[in-house]
C-alpha cells in the first residue's frame, strides 16, 4: 500500500489526489481521501485506480479543508473487500479520525479476538481497523497518548498516517519496515511512502519519519515523539529489489541506483557468454541495465509491454494472473532472432510468469536463453505487508535452483547471491540496524503467531 498526507495547504485534497497518483504502483485496488477542515472531517472511497475513484469535481468539492491523508491500497491482510477500503474514518467518543496503513501487524488476529470478547464490533476484515479500536478505548486525554498506547499494543509493520478534525499524525513502527519520508511544500508538511510523490508536487525533502518516531502536526507545527520501545531497525530490502519506484530515494538510498547496483553484482556473480541483454519491463529494467554495463553485453528491449495493464502480481485473482503475461508482454522478433539472451527479473515468485516469458522470448527465435535474477530466491513469505503468496506457492520454498531452471526452461540460471545483496545495499542509511531479508532467508525479525495454514494473517 502507500499513504500520504498534507497539513496545512489550501489545496490539502488535491495535493493528495496527485499524492496518491504517484504512490499508485503501491496498490491499485482502492484508494481513499480524507480531508479535515478544522471541523470536521469527510473521506471518499472507492475500489480501483486514483483517476477512476476521484473523476469528479464535486467530490474535491467536499473534500474541503486544510488536512488531507490518502491511501492506496493492495490486499494483504483482509482481502480485497469494498469495505476494506483506506482510509478507515470514524466517529468515537471525542471526535472524528481516520488512518491510512501501509504494513501488516502481526498479531491483529490476537488483539481482535481479545476486543471482541470485551464487546467490540469490527466492520472491516482489515488488520488496521485493530488501531482504531484501541485509540478509541484509550483513556488518555491527548491524541498523542491515545494513538501511542493504541500501538504499543502491535506489532509489526506499520508507517501510518491519522487524520483528525484539526491535527495529522504520522507514525512508523519501530523495525521500520515500510518507508515514510517527511517533506514540506508551500510552508506545509507532507508525509508520504516514497519521495516520488514529493516530487510531483514539488515538495522539499525534508528527512525520514525515523522507526519508531511519532510526528504530530498540528496549528503549532510540527513535534516528535519517540513512544515506542526501541528495536534494531530493519527496513524492508524488497522495496528495493521490486516494490518502491526507481526514482524513489527511500530508507536513505536512491532506488533506481540500488537496482542497477544489484545488476552489476549479478554480472559478477553470473557471468553467461551472451549477445544481448533484455529485461523484462518495468521491474527488471534497472538491474539489466547494470548488468549489461558491468558484462559489456549490448542492452536491448526486446518485450514490449503493455501499460495499460496493471502490475500482474497486484492482481489478487489467480485467473487474471494467468492471463496476465500474454496481455502483457510481447516480443520483438528482429531483436531476438538468433540470438544468445540474458533476461533479468528482479524476484522468481511463483515461476508461472519466467515460464511463460521464456516460451515467448524462444518462440521469437532466440538460440538460448539464460534467465539471471536480481535477488535470491524468494523461499519464505512475508508478514509485514508484501503481499508474497503462501509458503508452498513460493517456488524456491521446495525446489533447486537447477530445478527451478527446468520449470522456467531456462538454459542456465542464475540469483543475485544474499550475500552480494546485501553487500550491494549496505546498511540502512541513518538508522542503525540492518535490512530485513527474511524473503530470502527466513530470518524475520518480528515473531509472528504458529498458523496452522502456514498461510499469510487475515
Ligand atoms: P513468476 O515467474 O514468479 O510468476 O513472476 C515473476 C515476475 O512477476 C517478476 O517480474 C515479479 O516482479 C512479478 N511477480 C509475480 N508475482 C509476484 C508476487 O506474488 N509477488 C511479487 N513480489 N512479485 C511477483
Ligand atoms: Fe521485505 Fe521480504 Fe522482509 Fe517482507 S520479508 S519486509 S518483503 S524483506
Ligand atoms: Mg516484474
Amino acid at each position: 500500500c502507500g499513504v500520504f498526507g498534507i497539513y496545512g495547504h489550501p489545496e490539502a485534497a488535491n495535493m493528495t489526489y496527485l499524492g496518491l497518483y504517484a504512490l499508485q504502483h503501491r496498490g491499485q485496488e482502492s484508494c481513499g481521501i480524507s480531508a479535515a477542515d478544522g471541523m470536521r472531517l469527510r473521506t471518499h472511497l472507492g475500489s480501483g485506480l486514483v483517476a477512476d475513484v476521484f473523476k469528479d469535481d464535486e467530490i474535491f468539492n467536499k473534500l474541503s479543508g486544510d488536512a488531507s491523508i490518502g491511501h492506496v491500497r493492495y490486499s494483504t491482510a483482509g482481502g480485497d473487500n469494498i469495505r476494506n477500503c483506506q482510509p478507515i474514518a470514524v466517529d468515537y467518543a471525542r471526535g472524528s479520525v481516520a488512518v491510512a496503513h501501509n504494513g501488516n501487524l502481526v498479531n491483529a488476529r490476537e488483539v481482535r479476538n481479545a476486543l471482541e470478547e470485551k464487546g467490540s464490533i469490527f466492520s472491516t476484515t482489515a488488520d488496521t481497523e485493530v488501531i482504531i479500536h484501541l485509540l478509541a478505548r484509550s483513556q488518555s486525554d491527548s491524541l498523542g497518548d491515545r494513538i501511542s498506547e493504541a500501538l504499543r499494543q502491535v506489532r509489526g509493520a506499520y508507517s501510518l498516517v491519522f487524520l483528525t478534525e484539526t491535527r495529522m499524525v504520522a507514525a512508523r513502527d519501530p523495525h521500520g519496515f515500510r518507508p515514510l519520508v517527511l517533506g514540506e511544500v508551500d510552508g506545509a508538511y507532507v508525509v508520504a511512502s516514497e519521495t516520488c510523490a514529493l516530487d510531483l508536487i514539488e515538495a522539499r525533502f525534508i528527512r525520514e519519519i525515523e522507526p519508531g518516531e511519532m510526528v504530530i502536526f498540528d496549528k503549532n507545527g510540527m513535534t516528535s515523539y519517540h513512544p515506542f520501545e526501541e528495536r534494531t531497525p530493519s527496513p524492508c530490502i524488497f522495496e528495493f529489489v521490486y516494490f518502491a519506484r526507481p526514482d524513489s530515494t527511500i530508507f536513505g538510498q536512491q532506488v533506481y541506483q540500488m537496482r542497477k547496483g544489484f545488476g552489476h553484482q549479478l554480472a559478477r556473480e553470473h557471468q553467461v557468454e551472451a549477445d544481448i541483454v533484455i529485461p523484462v519491463p518495468d521491474s527488471g529494467v534497472p538491474a539489466a541495465i547494470g548488468y549489461a554495463e558491468e558484462a559489456g553485453i549490448p542492452f536491448e528491449m526486446a518485450l514490449i509491454r503493455n501499460h495499460y495493464v496493471g502490475r500482474t502480481f497486484i492482481e489478487p485473482q489467480q485467473s487474471i494472473r494467468h492471463f496476465g503475461v500474454k496481455i502483457k508482454l510481447n516480443a520483438i522478433r528482429e531483436v531476438l532472432q538468433g540470438k544468445r539472451v540474458v533476461v533479468i527479473d528482479d524476484s522468481i515468485v511463483r515461476g508461472t510468469t519466467s515460464r511463460k516469458i521464456i516460451k515467448m522470448i524462444r518462440n521469437a527465435g532466440a538460440k538460448e536463453v539464460h534467465m539471471r535474477v536480481s535477488s535470491p530466491p524468494t523461499a519464505y513469505p512475508c508478514f509485514y505487508g508484501i503481499d508474497t503468496p503462501t509458503r508452498k506457492e513460493l517456488i524456491a520454498s521446495s525446489h533447486t535452483i537447477d530445478e527451478i531452471r527446468k520449470y522456467v526452461t531456462a538454459d542456465t540460471l542464475g540469483y543475485l547471491s544474499l550475500e552480494g545483496m546485501l553487500e550491494i545495499a549496505g546498511a540502512p542509511k541513518g538508522a542503525k540496524g540492518h535490512f530485513c531479508e527474511a524473503c530470502f532467508s527466513g530470518n524475520y525479525p518480528v515473531k509472528f503467531p504458529r498458523l496452522k495454514s502456514d498461510d499469510q494473517l487475515g
